[in-house]
């Protein structure tokens, strides 16, 4: 995921905190330190309000770490590879290398996290009991910090795909029906008409002067569009599995050298053969991969001056080969944020394919009729 900071790295996962994370604790800090703890604790001082209303947020940002590795060390356990886990805006997000291969798995999967929050709760609600002055910063910080965990282990059950309860609905239902494809729609529509439920609920309580029910209608709004991203992604996948590349694309094997000039590649292969990318080889051997952004970064009066090799992206390159299925191809471009992949078979260049490609392809069989093949496994 982009815009991302790096935090640490925890049993071999990496750590990062989306930039929207910083806003939303600036948020949680102010509304305690300014809001819920004047109202309820009139007699601290300003500088105790700020200085608990930061700890608590900083707790509450651990705990949902502890609920997203929670997630990600079942799935590891499971021989899924975990790649990060990034928090962002509303929680967490892990970024698993593959999705589950059998509703065993995705349940445990999905089920360990909000379990992990009650635990979470459950230990603040323990520490709390040991606490004499009921009325101190510390039993307000352990007070609150049960009560959120609370919160997000019953959120994160409703039933709403993508949501960990959604997740656990899916496998049940895959289960049940055998068929994935099939699961994941029904749980994407819970989850759909739960998000429109929060945000018809939510903008009620604004035009009741509540203004919370903001946060309500932006919750539901990101829970009904994330189901239905995730809806697609999956029609995507099943409609791209087992389609080898070469079958659907004309990858087009011509490369050029890396002698070749900047202006003699623009004119010959990407204005006249309307390209963006051409592999870059010497005696069959691929160097590198020239495309349209690395040459915008060259000016234009140096473009006959400038062989392709001094602009060409070396590593990392991304390939698969011709006999892998587009949705390799897919799912490699999407994970790395490129727009073409290379081709290569037996150490040899056969042609690049690019995102274009693909989405001209699921288009195309579209508008033929054949789109939704949904796949009985
Ligand atoms: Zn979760």
């Amino acid at each position: 995921m982009k815009h991302t900071l790096r935090l640490m790295r925890i049993a071999g996962i990496e750590i990062g905190l989306h930039y929207s994370w910083l806003f939303i604790f600036a948020v949680i800090s102010v509304s305690l330190a300014a809001g819920l703890f004047p109202q309820m604790y009139p007699e601290w001082d300003p500088a105790t309000y700020w200085i608990t209303g930061v700890l608590a947020a900083l707790l509450l940002f651990a705990s949902v770490l502890i609920h997203e590795l929670a997630h990600s060390l079942v799935a590891k356990a499971r021989g899924i590879p975990v790649a990060s886990i990034t928090l962002f805006l509303l929680g967490g997000v892990s970024n698993l290398e593959e999705e589950p291969q059998e509703p065993k798995v995705e349940f445990v999967m999905a089920i360990v996290g909000p379990l992990s929050s009650l635990v979470v709760a459950a230990v603040f609600w323990g520490l709390l009991q040991f606490v004499q002055d009921t009325r101190s910063p510390l039993a307000a910080t352990l007070g609150y910090l049960a009560l959120i965990n609370t919160v997000l282990a019953v959120f994160n059950l409703l039933p709403g795909y993508p949501l960990d309860g959604g997740r656990v609905l899916r496998s049940i239902l895959w289960a049940k029906t055998g068929n994935l494809v099939r699961a994941t729609n029904m749980a994407a529509t819970v989850g759909q008409l739960m998000g429109w439920g929060l945000i018809a609920f939510g903008v009620l309580q604004v035009l009741a002067g509540n203004v919370g029910g903001l946060w309500l209608a932006l919750i539901g709004w990101f829970l009904s569009s994330s189901a239905d991203a995730s809806r697609r992604q999956l029609t995507m996948s099943e409609q791209l599995k087992g389609i080898r590349v070469t079958e659907a694309i004309r990858t087009r094997p011509e490369s050029i050298g890396p002698d070749t000039s900047v202006s003699e590649l623009v004119n010959n292969v990407f204005r006249k053969e309307q390209r963006r990318a051409v592999p870059v080889c010497s005696d069959d051997k691929v160097l590198g991969i020239v495309t349209i952004t690395d040459v915008r970064e060259v000016p234009q009066e140096r473009w006959s001056l400038t062989p392709v090799r001094e602009i060409m992206t070396r590593e990392p390159l991304y390939s698969v080969s011709s006999r892998d299925d587009m949705n390799t191809a897919m799912t490699l471009i999407t994970k790395h944020d490129i727009n073409q992949l290379l081709v290569i078979d037996n150490n040899r260049c056969t042609g690049i394919v690019n995102r274009a490609d693909i989405l001209n392809y699921l288009q195309l069989s579209q508008d033929l009729g054949l789109g939704r093949r949904g796949r009985q496994a």
